[in-house]
């Protein structure tokens, strides 16, 4: 309960507890599917969105990041870290929270917890690429770094593209020994591998989510054969990448933001005229995407704005007349707008 006069203005607030709680009221592959399809009618709107590189603030350690966007009507955004030494001292590697908020007034509507759902909303996102990219009736996928994100990345691939069979593989074995328990009842075939070539092997989807802060080379060229979809996660800062760059040559580029990938993705190995196909695009039918089974796609993800802004929307969707928020006192509302030091004094 709360002491608030019943008129004052409340901003609902999703902490982690209620955002589980939620997840697990809807269940997780209605919320991964929901999530892709609202991020999907987002990416249809693609150009009433204000779109801006991500504002980011690097240190030694790692990145801090604000998100931003509107679609005129509704602003948000993201604060998101990426620490890959983190989990060594038992903390997350990324962890995030965000905000809506009414274009009309400037007043907040929604403040929400989003380490989940940032999992939520990038592995959701992934499944919605590999379902235009992907070679139809692909049953199995590589995932390459066995962390936090993994699990979350390998449901989405079964709720929305039908993956049966999961192949895990990690530098690090108590990881995949982590992730392929946490998959144990999840309709998946759950396979441990000891090496990244062995969990490749007869994988249409390969899935690196690998966190190191450096230009690491999880695939080589020799590793990746012909047809095959690559949903790259993990290469998402300036000198942060996953793939050997003869990779990205033999492979049709598909990406969020250009102008955020190029810095940030796997692409900021080419010179920044190498062409790429906006996703929006693909999803919106004014460009191709997978057009032969010999094609290498790769999805060079890096997280964009507008998926996080469809996620709290469907957050926000969601919580109406539930109680998984809890109300914040964010406004100052003076009877008086303009007494706000009245407000102050009247407080003593
Ligand atoms: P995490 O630290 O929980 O897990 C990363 C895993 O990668 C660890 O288990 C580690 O042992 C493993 N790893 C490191 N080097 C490896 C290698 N060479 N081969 C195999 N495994 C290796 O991190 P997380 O939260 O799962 O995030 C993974 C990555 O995804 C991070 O780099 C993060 O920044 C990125 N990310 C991207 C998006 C996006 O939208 N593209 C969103 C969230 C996170």
């Amino acid at each position: 309960m709360n002491n608030f006069p019943s008129d004052k203005a409340l901003v609902p607030f999703v902490s982690v507890e209620n955002m589980m709680k939620l997840v697990h009221h809807i269940g997780i592959e209605t919320v991964l599917t929901d999530l892709a399809s609202y991020i999907e009618a987002d990416f249809k709107r693609w150009a009433l969105f204000d779109k801006t590189p991500r504002v980011a603030s690097h240190s030694e350690e790692g990145v801090i990041e604000l998100m931003p966007t509107s679609d005129g009507e509704v602003y948000g955004f993201k604060y998101v870290n990426g620490h890959p030494k983190n989990t060594k001292e038992g903390l997350q590697t990324v962890t995030a929270f965000g905000l809506l908020a009414n274009v009309g007034n400037g007043y907040p509507v929604l403040l929400s917890e989003m380490t989940m759902l940032t999992a939520l909303r990038t592995a959701a996102t992934s499944a919605m690429a590999a379902k235009y990219l992907a070679p139809k009736g692909s049953t199995t996928m590589a995932m390459i770094g066995n962390g936090a994100q993994s699990e979350f990345q390998s449901i989405a691939m079964k709720a929305i593209c039908g993956i049966t069979t999961v192949k895990l593989y990690d530098i690090d074995p108590q990881a995949t020994q982590k992730a392929a328990k946490n998959l144990t009842n999840m309709g998946l075939t759950v396979v441990q591998c000891s090496s990244a070539e062995e969990s490749m092997e007869g994988a249409q989807i390969i899935t690196t989510c690998t966190a190191d802060k450096q230009n690491a080379t999880i695939l080589t060229d020799n590793m990746v054969g012909s047809g095959v979809h690559i949903n790259a996660i993990g290469g998402d800062c300036p000198g942060k990448t996953e793939l050997h760059a003869d990779i990205l040559h033999r492979s049709d580029i598909f990406v969020e933001y250009p102008e955020q990938t190029r810095i940030e993705g796997e692409i900021q190995q080419l010179s920044d005229d190498h062409p790429v196909t906006e996703l929006w695009q693909v999803i919106t039918g004014a460009t191709q995407g997978r057009t032969s089974d010999k094609q290498i796609t790769l999805f060079d993800s890096v997280g964009f704005a507008i998926e996080d802004f469809s996620a709290l929307r469907y957050v926000r969707d969601q919580i109406k007349g539930t109680d998984f928020s809890i109300p914040l006192d964010m406004l100052a509302d003076p009877d008086d707008p303009r007494d706000l030091f009245g407000m102050l004094q009247r407080a003593k």
